[in-house]
């Protein structure tokens, strides 16, 4: 039968949770994939023989506590978390080590500055606080500002708790950090270049620009509010890879009845009388629903799969203003062993690993080392000092790795979309020589344990994963790409502008990050108006 309740346009941890929700509610629901297999952005391939490797994203602590109970996820899939947040090795040869017992890190940052090591405490008291209202706004339907209606309001209660938590007294304080620089709070607590490098890296991980750009306090709050822990970013990872959770998400799905074909890319939307009615595939297929949800980006969704004539000339605009651009290359590494970190005075050269290798592994000794790797993607350039964001997974789950083997994933920031010399194709190995040469300043042994490596380029994220420009959010996660204006003003309620059809991925509100929100709340506001 060629007619289903819903369509759903792409198989990313969003479009699965969406499938997931609406199949549970009782509605036929079909899944459209255009790759061979589900998971989008967050899949485990095997880049190497034997490795299994999160090819695009590995973090994987923001997933929504909501839709791990509602799909009963945490049965199938297994989080190994680590106990340290974030390792820091610096170019001196020492090293911060973020754990995620407060004691610990104290004692830590004092070796940088006790002055520090008295303000951490604070910092994160106030930044949990205000991350928590962040967090909790991540879950409500954006108004359609001017029109607040009484529904818009009792979608809003979700805050009342948080909000009750942040008290009054600090409600200014959240409207005056959201849109400051990260590197201006963290002046405000901090002296030390290592401690303020290592707690701002994450301002900047998900965006193309610095930490002291407007707004990236708002990055940082959300990552601290997603991640669950109490602290700026999640530390652990999926046994079996992010497609371990992707492929829990699809059986969740499926389950409940939802079908899912791979393979099978949408070429358009079809439209009749203003109204979404179905889908044709680029096989020529055609098939009919009373729903249509793109899981694609909105670019994709507006520009590529409707036709323009559908959409008015100021919905075309906002579509052409939503800031994309690339910001980072993946490169994985198959090793024939763990590297020594200089500053871990080598250990893990009897194979045992120190629990910083667990743990995301930052090259950001400073915020001023950050903002200068990201000066030069202004220019069209990359850095000969790149702010590199690391994993070894293989620590943590050896099944990442053939026994004896270890797998270095590695997002290398700010690699801007269009090169001023060049192209990708051949810079995309100079850069990855950079990086390598870079970690190995701190790591001496890293390049001699390379047995194999991959990169992937900005347009290679674009051609291979469909993330335009190679952003990592369907669109730049900043304040006015947010809330009510996430993808486009007038859109922000997960219904496109035509009758029928829905975005449920991360170009919508609250952004991007495998917390599969955007498609929890797509598909609350679809069961909500097909209840009308
Ligand atoms: C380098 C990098 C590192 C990252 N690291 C992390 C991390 O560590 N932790 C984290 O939480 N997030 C990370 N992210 C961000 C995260 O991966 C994404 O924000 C998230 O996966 C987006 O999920 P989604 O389901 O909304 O979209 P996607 O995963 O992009 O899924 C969209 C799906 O739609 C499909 N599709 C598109 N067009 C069509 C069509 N015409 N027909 C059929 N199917 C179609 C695509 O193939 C894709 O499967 C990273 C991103 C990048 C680029």
């Amino acid at each position: 039968m060629n007619s289903y309740d819903a369509i759903i346009i792409g198989a990313g941890h969003n479009g699965l949770v969406t499938a997931g929700y609406l199949a549970k509610a009782g509605r036929r629901v079909l899944v459209l994939e255009r790759r061979g297999l589900v998971g989008g952005a967050a899949t485990t391939e095997e880049i190497f023989s034997g490795f299994r490797v999160s090819s695009v994203a590995d973090g994987s602590g923001y997933l929504s506590a909501d839709v791990r109970r509602d799909l009963k996820l945490d049965s199938h899939v297994e989080r190994i978390d680590s106990e340290v947040v974030a390792f820091s090795p610096q170019p001196d040869g020492s090293h911060l080590t973020i754990y995620r017992d407060t004691a610990k890190t104290i004692q830590e940052i004092a070796r940088f500055s006790k002055a520090d090591a008295e303000s951490y405490p604070k910092f994160v008291e106030l930044m949990q606080a205000l991350a928590g209202l962040v967090a909790a706004l991540g879950h409500v339907t954006p108004m359609a500002l001017p029109e607040v209606t009484f529904g818009d309001l009792r979608g809003a209660v979700g805050l009342l708790g948080p909000g009750r938590k942040l008290g009054r007294k600090r409600i200014p304080e959240l409207l005056r950090v959201l849109p400051m620089p990260a590197a201006d709070i963290l002046n405000e607590y901090f002296e030390s270049p290592a401690v303020k490098g290592a707690i701002g890296a994450n301002s900047s991980m998900g965006v193309s620009f610095g930490p002291q750009e407007s707004g990236t306090a708002y990055t940082m709050l959300l990552s601290w509010g997603l991640s669950g822990n109490g602290l700026f970013r999640s530390a652990g990872v999926i046994k079996g890879g992010m497609g371990a959770l992707c492929d829990a998400i699809a059986s969740a799905a499926t389950g409940f009845g939802a079908e899912i074909r791979t393979d099978a890319p949408v070429a358009s939307i079809t439209v009749e009388d203003g109204r979404a009615i179905g889908v044709k595939l680029e096989s020529g297929v055609e098939l009919t629903a009373n729903t249509i949800v793109s899981n694609a980006d909105p670019r994709t969704t507006f520009n590529r799969l409707l036709d323009p004539r559908t959409l008015g000339k100021k919905i075309l605009q906002h579509v052409a203003n939503i800031k994309f651009k690339g910001s980072g290359l993946r490169i994985h590494l198959a090793l024939s062993g763990l590297p020594q970190f200089t500053s871990l005075a080598g250990a893990g050269a009897d194979g045992v690993a120190p629990v910083q290798l667990g743990a995301p592994i930052q090259i950001a000794p400073s915020l001023d080392y950050i903002e200068r790797a990201y000066d030069h993607s202004k220019y069209g350039r990359f850095s000969d000092s790149p702010f590199l964001d690391v994993l070894i997974p293989s620590v943590l789950d050896p099944s990442a790795a053939p026994a004896g083997q270890h797998l270095m994933s590695i997002t290398a920031k700010y690699a801007p979309y269009e090169l001023a010399d060049g192209d990708w194709e051949t810079q995309k190995e100079v850069f990855a020589d950079i990086v390598v040469n870079t970690l190995a300043e701190y790591a001496p042994n890293l390049r001699e344990l390379i047995e194999q490596r991959h990169v992937l380029s900005v347009p290679d994220l674009e051609s291979i994963y469909g993330l335009p420009e190679g952003n990592p959010n369907h669109g730049e996660m900043i304040l006015n790409q947010f809330f009510h204006m996430r993808p486009i003003p007038g859109n922000a309620r997960y219904r496109a502008q035509i009758e029928g059809l829905y975005l449920c991925g991360a170009g919508c509100h609250p952004g991007g990050g495998v917390s599969g929100v955007p498609g929890h709340n797509a598909a609350r506001e679809i069961l909500k108006d097909s209840k009308k």
